[in-house]
């Protein structure tokens, strides 16, 4: 026992990995994804139509379209390969592949996989989709645990477990990612989520007009308890992701709920024959202010003491 001790403390000395690996999380296996991919949908994805299918479109400029009815997810391309931005329910990733296919692209030229948050929703379908591409997973520090284990540990969605990715590049506020001539922007919103990260960009339409365009990540309180905190600094961090995007300025407002953008409406239009459905730089400040006003009222919902029982 002495020289074994003594043994691990010159390997530990030498800097020897032997005794203490550094773990990797490892992917998801395959079956782990396919069993995922065939489960029933979770309650709230399946009453609100989740994941029904949506025809994938070009959005505008090299953005596309490649998620489901109600979980976005984006195909940003570039001549030297792709961007892909959140990977739906653990039962969208097929949705999403053919998705890509059915545009014309490849999904083993998709080199940087993203992440809005995470949560089941959004990272469900992230492992299929690291194993098809073989793509650089980039997350938050904060969301990184998640994405990791595959599950959240509290709120409405902690029991719902999903197939965990590898996360192979750590992003912060303002960081950047750059591929084929086209930058995404890392922006830290906190809230929703610890690592709610939004992405930024600029787009050129097919006439030449350039757009920045954002892609919120979630500012919605999802059902989760403000107070108590779900987790330390929540309230905080609502409130300060509220200010910071009171000062961004979005020609397009993009997000990862199909309902917080309308996008239903707005392909309909753009199918109808306007070019610019999708452009509408007023729109991230009338969703800011819409919901600050409803994370203010479910705060003091939750805060409101619980009247007592009348005295009979
Ligand atoms: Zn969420």
């Amino acid at each position: 026992m002495k020289l074994s001790l003594a043994l691990r403390f010159t390997l530990l000395l030498s800097g020897c990995s032997a005794i203490t690996p550094r773990s990797e999380p490892p992917l998801a296996s395959r079956e782990t994804i396919a069993a995922a991919e065939a489960a029933e949908l979770a309650d709230m994805a399946a009453d609100a139509h989740w994941n029904d299918p949506f025809t994938p479109f070009q959005v505008i400029g090299n953005i596309y379209y490649v998620g489901t009815s109600g979980v976005s997810s984006w195909l940003i391309t570039t001549p030297r390969g792709h961007f892909l931005l959140d990977g739906g329910l653990p039962q969208s990733s097929p949705q999403i592949l053919a998705n890509i296919a059915a545009l014309g692209f490849d999904i083993r030229d998709v080199k940087f996989l993203l992440n809005s948050h995470a949560h089941f929703d959004h990272a469900g379908g992230l492992a299929a989709l690291q194993r098809a591409s073989g793509a650089t997973m980039v997350a938050s520090a904060a969301d990184r645990r998640v994405l990791e284990t595959g599950q959240v540990t509290y709120g409405p969605t902690a029991d719902i477990i999903v197939p965990p990715v590898h996360v192979d590049r750590v992003v912060g506020d303002d960081d950047t990612l750059s591929l084929g001539g086209v930058t995404l922007t890392a922006h830290m919103m906190p809230g929703h989520t610890p690592g709610c990260t939004g992405w930024s960009m600029d787009v050129h339409d097919t006439d030449g007009q350039r757009y920045h365009v954002f892609f919120h990540c979630s500012t919605t309180t999802g059902g989760q308890s403000l107070a108590p905190e779900s987790y330390p600094g929540m309230i905080d961090a609502y409130r300060r992701t509220f200010d910071y995007v009171r000062t961004v300025q979005a020609d397009i407002f993009l997000a990862p709920h199909a309902n917080f953008f309308n996008l239903q409406a707005k392909r309909a239009r753009q199918v109808a024959g306007d070019t610019k459905a999708f452009v509408d730089p007023t729109e991230i400040g009338r969703f800011n202010a819409q919901s600050e006003r409803e994370f203010n009222t479910e705060l003091a919902r939750q805060k409101a003491p619980i009247l007592a029982e009348p005295v009979p």
